[in-house]
């Protein structure tokens, strides 16, 4: 199998380390940069299978690489690891909201980032082949499986590939309530923990693109969310 190649943008050197031996150790190239510059010259020039992106970064901070990289038909379909010294959401938010496939919180555990990453490049793997999943129509919403891409009364929307996978998830079963859990592990891949407010940013940020129609995804208290099933009414 060939080796795959990550690149880690982040400007703390005990951090860069760390990340560094533990993705080698699991046998993946690697290649660093800690600013921001040099490292989205790097990703436009080597086109890696992943990048870790930190956001405090000097030269080009890691949201403005984040927007860069997405925007740029070549490097648009690489998938983006964001990693956040800032408990702020907003930060977050604005990642996911460029483009960021996931994010991780300063501090975290190398074998959870790894088991993250192992998730990503899997389903990016499984992009590139042709999905089995049919299109999905409900009310104003089209959901393309095949070519990621979902429509809400004609217009494209701009979603990251993990909001993509829970949305898919919850209007294949329209009404159906779905614990965090269960949507997370679809979205992520099984083996994967992730804390709830996680699959809470997703959340808002698909209801942020849904715009007026945002209350198609229902929160149920204590358990989890479910897509409405009922699209004559409240719409
Ligand atoms: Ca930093």
């Amino acid at each position: 199998m060939k080796q795959k190649h990550i690149i880690v943008i982040e400007d703390e050197k005990d951090i860069l380390d760390v990340l560094e031996y533990n993705l080698k150790r699991e046998g993946f190239r690697v290649s660093t940069s800690s600013d921001g510059k040099a490292g989205l010259n790097m990703v436009r020039q080597d086109k890696p299978d992943l990048v870790l992106l930190d956001i405090m970064l000097p030269e080009i901070d890691g949201l403005e690489i984040c927007r860069i990289l997405k925007n740029e038909s070549s490097t648009r379909a690489i998938p983006i690891i964001m990693v956040t010294a800032k408990e702020e959401e907003s930060d977050v938010v604005l990642g996911l909201g460029l483009g960021a496939d996931d994010y991780v919180t300063k501090p975290f555990s190398p074998k959870e980032l790894i088991a993250r990453i192992k998730a990503m490049l899997r389903r990016s793997n499984e992009t590139d082949k042709t999905g089995s999943s049919s299109v999905i129509t409900l009310g104003p919403l089209q959901i393309d499986p095949e070519k990621y891409s979902v429509k809400l009364s004609n217009q494209t929307l701009n979603l990251t590939r993990t909001e993509f996978r829970i949305l898919y998830k919850l209007t294949s079963q329209p009404g159906r309530v779905f614990s965090r859990e269960q949507l997370m592990q679809d979205a992520m891949g099984e083996h994967v923990v992730v804390s709830d407010r996680n699959i809470d940013v997703h959340i808002r940020a698909i209801r942020k693109s849904l715009g007026e129609h945002q209350k198609l995804v229902e929160t149920v208290r204590n358990v989890g969310y479910r897509l409405k099933d009922n699209f004559d009414q409240g719409l």
